[in-house]
């Protein structure tokens, strides 16, 4: 079913209550109290109403991986704050509480994997760390993956929850967008498949490089998928947005991507593509 945006659920990690041990979550959207491990078997949707949960990135390999498959690879080190940023709080600072926040290192989480018994490179950003945001780390560590997979020649599997560019990091992140399009050359010089997933948001600077470049590129229900946000939009054209701007529908009937698949059923989507790119010509 199609949620509004308002209605997105939060992470269920800041949804918790409970004494010790976090065990009931509420639902936004319908006001359920559901029990968390109700809903980790539901794969984080609400099971009265159908409404979708934010994952994790740890929560969505789980959701898409073979278990016990994923091997995660080291983050590329990189300098730190380079501008030297501050808004209402200096960069760092901001860089420091996600990290507490997260438990990440960073918005990206690569590795190899397993699907369906397929080998795959996985990369998979997270929206909790600074909205799932493109920075230098997070460039660098898409195209380690990238290359990655280049070399062991598995199909680079890519799930996008991101709003973009890391304005924090002003025009290096801007590069990045550069280096991850450089680094989905690679894949395509060594004849290795890329699959792209866009989830809810995928917007920016990270959809408008890598997001929309892949040979296959599927579209979780309820995804939003656009470059600025309609608000943004509107005020800049001074012209008003089709109904459905941005779903993953309005993606799919205007040919940006090639499915729209609910969260049950994303890996076993993604094991038929693999599959099907697995086949010798
Ligand atoms: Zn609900």
């Amino acid at each position: 079913m199609p949620i509004r945006k308002d209605k997105r659920e939060r992470y269920v990690e800041v949804e918790v209550s409970g004494p010790r041990e976090p065990l009931w979550v509420r639902c936004e959207a319908c006001g359920e109290l559901i029990f968390k491990r109700k809903l980790q078997e539901n794969q984080y949707v609400c099971p009265r109403c159908g409404a979708y949960f934010f994952l994790s990135a740890r929560e969505r390999i789980v959701s898409l991986v073979d278990p016990e498959s994923f091997r995660e690879l080291p983050l590329p080190a990189v300098p730190e704050d380079p501008l030297g940023f501050a808004d209402q709080m200096s960069y760092r600072e901001r860089l420091a509480r996600s990290r507490q926040e997260t438990g990440l290192n960073e918005a990206a989480v690569v590795g190899e994997a397993r699907i369906a018994d397929h080998p795959v490179t996985l990369a998979v950003l997270d929206f909790r760390f600074i909205g799932g945001s493109m920075g230098v780390a997070v460039g660098e560590a898409l195209y380690a993956a990238q290359a990655h997979a280049a070399r062991a020649r598995t199909p680079f599997v890519f799930v996008v929850s991101s709003g973009g560019a890391r304005v924090q990091e002003g025009v290096l992140a801007l590069l990045q967008m550069v280096k991850v399009v450089a680094g989905r050359e690679l894949l395509a010089q060594n004849g290795v498949p890329y699959i792209a997933v866009l989830t809810y948001p995928s917007t920016g600077g990270v959809l408008a490089s890598l997001g929309s470049l892949a040979d296959v590129t599927l579209a979780e229900e309820g995804a939003l998928i656009g470059f600025a946000g309609p608000r943004v939009i509107e005020q800049t054209t001074g012209e008003r947005l089709p109904p459905g701007f941005q779903t993953a529908r309005f993606a799919l009937e205007h040919g940006l991507v090639d499915q729209v698949v609910p969260r049950a059923k994303l890996r076993e989507e993604l094991a038929k593509v693999l599959e099907v790119l697995a086949e010798e010509p």
